[in-house]
């Protein structure tokens, strides 16, 4: 019987989550749970689940969820804000911590939970391209597992089983390419509708913008070279619009192992859960007859900007990825907000990434602090639009 704890428990990855495991109540059990606000959907899970803790963002959201649980005599402790998250991802019981909230705010609890030596599963790559150096370090220091969740690194995970870091030639990460790798009208006129409308895959909305800017996938390239301790330029993206192969790895002896299913995010995240046993699943068998054919493009880097930014800072290094992604942060919010228009984002990004200086130092304020200026630089920016 494993115990994880589930942040972001409200959002698209949690809610799969959630669903998976109330299929497997013999192995899984939920010890916490953390949503930001969305108190209805948390009032369900914690009936269905008799989670031990929750947490969520506001002391009053708190209060009142409380007296809920004392008048429906439900023994769940009610807790808030960060030192919620922080009570949350060090509750003694608990073996795993699924890290499934947006953005950086993931950052802190995700190194709480390493130093309370829980194994983390991350769905969260804005944590890991932030600073993502310094959260491996200090995984390996406390000897815990970083299991990804996303379904290329789940898969590139899987390939790299027994295998030598030291004989692996490239990644080959594939993306569906998102609703406009073959759009050849003005870029710049695309709506937030048009962004949102993803032709594979059902997700939360500033990874949907993020997967049509294609930054989804620079930040992705970021993540698996973080992950896998390989440099960002053996990590090559192929555009793979029936989303079958969820990844590659090359090796040095020329084979290309491959992890293949149909797109369905429970598989990876019922994996991260499971690792390392595996577990039956309800996912729709793969019949490669019938899909037929697989495609595999190069991305066109001038027509999706944001791809040649990501690796443009995760060459530069240091602070320079930490920058991209709160500028992306910023300029997405902004666009959602219909303040700019879908061209600007990759502007935004890149002229913040631009008049960054680089710091030396590798300390985790230090991440902090290159993310804080880069949003309030980018701020600036969007309001001169
Ligand atoms: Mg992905």
């Amino acid at each position: 019987m494993k115990r994880i704890t589930v942040l972001g428990s409200s959002g698209s990855i949690g809610r799969q989550t959630l669903n998976i495991v109330s299929k497997m109540k013999d192995n899984i059990f939920i010890e916490g749970l953390a949503i930001g606000s969305n108190v209805k959907i948390l009032k369900s899970q914690i009936r269905k689940f008799k989670p031990a803790a929750v947490s969520v963002n506001n002391s009053s959201d708190a209060q009142n969820l409380r007296k809920w649980c004392v008048s429906n005599n439900i023994k769940t402790g009610v807790y808030s804000g960060n030192t919620g998250l922080e009570k949350l991802v060090t509750m003694p019981k608990a073996d795993m911590i699924l890290i499934a909230v947006v953005g950086t705010i993931g950052l802190k609890p995700t190194i709480a939970a390493i130093r309370a030596k829980k194994d983390i599963a991350v769905a969260n790559k804005e944590t890991l391209v932030m600073a993502g150096s310094y959260i491996m370090k200090l995984a390996a220091e406390n000897g815990v597992l970083v299991l990804p969740v996303d379904s290329e690194h789940s898969a590139i995970f899987q390939c790299c089983a027994g295998e030598k870091k030291s004989q692996i030639k490239r990644i080959i990460l594939t993306a569906s390419g998102g609703p406009f790798y073959k759009y050849d009208k003005d870029f710049s006129k695309i709506t937030a509708e048009q962004a949102l409308d993803h032709p594979t895959w059902k997700m939360g909305k500033k990874i949907t913008i993020d997967s049509a800017t294609l930054m989804n996938k620079g930040l992705e390239a970021i993540e698996a070279s973080v992950l896998f301790g390989i440099p960002i330029d053996k990590v090559e993206i192929a555009i793979h619009p029936q989303s079958v192969v969820h990844s590659m790895v090359e090796y040095i002896d020329g084979s290309v192992i491959a992890q293949l299913s149909n797109p369905d995010m429970k598989l990876p995240i019922q994996y991260a859960l499971t690792y390392p046993e595996r577990l039956p699943s309800n996912i729709k068998p793969l019949n490669l007859v019938e899909i037929n054919k697989l495609e595999f493009y190069k991305p066109d880097f001038n027509k999706f900007p944001c791809l040649k930014l990501a690796y443009y800072t995760a060459k530069k290094g240091r602070t320079m990825p930490a920058v991209m992604n709160a500028a992306n942060e910023a300029a997405v919010a902004a666009f959602l907000n219909k303040e700019i228009k879908f061209t600007d984002i990759a502007k935004i990004v890149e002229k913040t990434v631009k008049a960054h200086k680089i710091s030396e130092n590798t300390s985790l304020d230090n991440f902090i602090e290159a993310d804080l200026w880069s949003r309030q630089y980018a701020e600036k920016l969007i309001n001169e639009v």
